[in-house]
């Protein structure tokens, strides 16, 4: 294990370096992982526990402050807010190739019912088709152009 001066100061510099206000003394930054009783699991991995911010708007002090997973930290930071093509794209490459559940399949066939139903009109040969045919055939994509 690392010294943990070590690993509060890195914590505090990097929480400072991506613009966050970073008020945790040494103790309190401490005595909130002794407290949590994950100090031994704590790290970067999906499973293993860091500190985080309830509210990433507030600052870093002991009542805004919590021990979670890797993963739930992620999921919260990244909450509403619109993915890069990058990132979507990785999403896309790690779905493929795997098996959907019947639900999944489901909520899929919804969602394209549901996607049917909202009828745009192409301004270019004034058809009125569905939103998918629409961006696959109409638009800059009409043969009436
Ligand atoms: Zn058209």
């Amino acid at each position: 294990m690392k010294d943990t001066k070590i690993v509060y100061h890195a914590h505090k510099n990097n929480a400072t370096y991506r613009g966050a206000e970073y008020l945790l003394t040494f103790e309190e930054w401490y005595g909130l992982w002794e407290s949590s009783g994950k100090w031994e699991q704590k790290g970067v991995r999906g499973h293993q526990y860091v500190l985080g911010r309830k509210d990433p708007t507030k600052p870093f002090v002991v009542d805004n402050c919590v021990i979670r997973t890797q993963s739930e930290n992620m999921q919260r930071a990244s909450k509403g807010k619109p993915k890069s093509v990058n990132t979507k794209r990785l999403m896309s490459q790690a779905k493929q190739g795997k098996e959907k559940t019947e639900l999944h399949k489901q909520h899929m066939s919804e969602g394209q019912a549901k996607a049917a139903l909202v009828k745009v009109t192409c301004e270019n040969c004034g058809k009125v088709v569905t939103r998918q045919c629409y961006g696959r055939a109409h638009g800059d994509k009409c043969k009436s152009f």
